[in-house]
């Protein structure tokens, strides 16, 4: 079967940077055949690490990364974002991860924030499949009376 290549982010906060270049290397076969883009500092580890996989690097997230995503998301380039959340730490750009949050939401695009949802994620015949994700109407909203 030919693989559907999707756009795919890979993101992960310090405390859990590790635990997603792990979770790469296990699954780089799989991540090959698709467009994969990455915050700076992640993109550098995940290279460093998997040098076979090509990856698009964004600023650094702190510094407008987490950003760019979001436009991406907002311009429908974007399939699936897989971003291991530190839950234990505060962070000076958390207003950008709520953000993003709500712009994958908004735009329904896949979003796994752990590792068990990126195995599920990653384990769906949709992962290599065609998949149409329905998008949400906000006609309403864009043609609202100001
Ligand atoms: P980083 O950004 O990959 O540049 O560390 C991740 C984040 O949004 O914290």
């Amino acid at each position: 079967m030919t693989v559907k290549a999707k756009n795919i982010a890979l993101v992960a906060h310090d405390q859990t940077k590790a635990e997603l270049v792990e979770w790469v290397a296990v699954n780089e076969a799989a991540l090959q055949p698709h467009k994969l883009w990455a915050t700076g500092t992640t993109g550098r580890i995940i290279t460093e690490r998997c040098p076979s996989l090509e990856i698009t690097l964004l600023k650094s997230g702190p510094l407008g990364g987490d950003q760019q995503l979001g436009a991406m998301i907002a311009e429908g380039k974007l399939d699936v974002l897989l971003f291991f959340m530190d839950p234990m730490t505060s962070l000076p750009h958390d207003v950008d991860v709520k953000a993003l949050t709500r712009l994958s939401t908004l735009y329904n695009v896949i979003f796994a924030c752990n590792r068990s949802s990126a195995d599920f994620v990653i384990s769906s015949p949709h992962f290599k499949g065609d998949y149409q994700r329905t998008q949400r109407d906000i006609s309403d909203y864009v043609q609202r009376p100001v």
